[in-house]
């Protein structure tokens, strides 16, 4: 399984070479493409891309993640699959829309995939995606945390691909009785010590990670792994076989 990361920044003005466009992924296996999420801040190399495909999936409406909530984008033909909250938010539609459910098992050609919810906005309920080939990844670029128990939802899960909106600063916040926002890589390491994932890769990156000294980070994050987890912070352009 290959693994292409076009975008590796959250929805933050801050900006660097390294994280210049929104988050999304592309993974090859076998004869099967999908990328996941297409922001309005995408990267100009995608569109060209994007048709060659077999199907895009959505996490959620936020405008980093789907281009549609803001835009009208008809250059895309291949199916986009959304849940039905997802959908219903945006201001403009996919052309070829699909509704996925969550907790639901689809077969994508060489790939079984597998929506969950996660905690992260009151207003766009998101999704993370489970992938299925040889190995399993489970990406989740916002994400308080899983609806579900994690053990369900990580279980032989080979790498966790994450949100990095922030380091260790609380992003958590309370409406009432909900909580939304966004976890921290801290919290997230643990999650990969308890559930034994060995390989976690952060995307989303927030202003915490693009503005922060690089030595300082990487001191942060063995600190935090204990040498039993396999952090790396992606980049526009990183590209990892597994
Ligand atoms: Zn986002
Ligand atoms: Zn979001």
């Amino acid at each position: 399984m290959i693994i292409d990361f076009p975008g590796t920044k959250g929805e933050i003005e801050e900006s660097s070479s390294a994280h210049r466009y929104h988050s999304s992924l592309i993974i090859k296996y076998k004869n099967t493409k999908i990328l996941i999420d297409f922001g309005t801040k995408n990267n100009p190399l995608l569109i060209d891309r994007i048709n060659e495909c077999d199907l895009i999936l959505i996490t959620h409406a936020h405008p980093d993640h789907y281009i549609w909530t803001r835009d009208e984008e008809n250059r895309i033909k291949i199916p986009v699959y959304l849940t039905g909250d997802t959908l219903d938010y945006g201001k403009y539609k996919p052309p070829a829309y699909r509704i996925i459910e969550s907790d639901k098992k689809y077969n994508f050609k060489d790939l079984e995939i597998m929506a969950y919810d996660v905690i992260h906005s009151i207003k766009c309920p998101a999704v993370g995606y489970k992938i299925k080939g040889d190995k399993t990844i489970v990406y989740a670029p916002d994400i308080l945390d899983f609806e579900r128990d994690k053990g369900i939802v990580l279980k032989d899960t080979f790498a966790l691909i994450a949100d990095g909106s922030s380091l260790n600063i609380n992003m958590a916040r309370r409406r009432g009785e909900k909580l939304f926002g966004h976890t921290r890589i801290k919290t997230v390491i643990g999650w990969c010590k308890k559930y034994d994932i060995g390989h976690l890769i952060i995307t989303h990156c927030g202003k915490q990670i693009v503005e922060m000294d690089k030595e300082e980070l990487t001191g942060k994050l063995q600190e935090y792994s204990e040498g039993k987890v396999d952090v790396t912070i992606a980049y526009d352009g990183y590209s990892v076989e597994i």
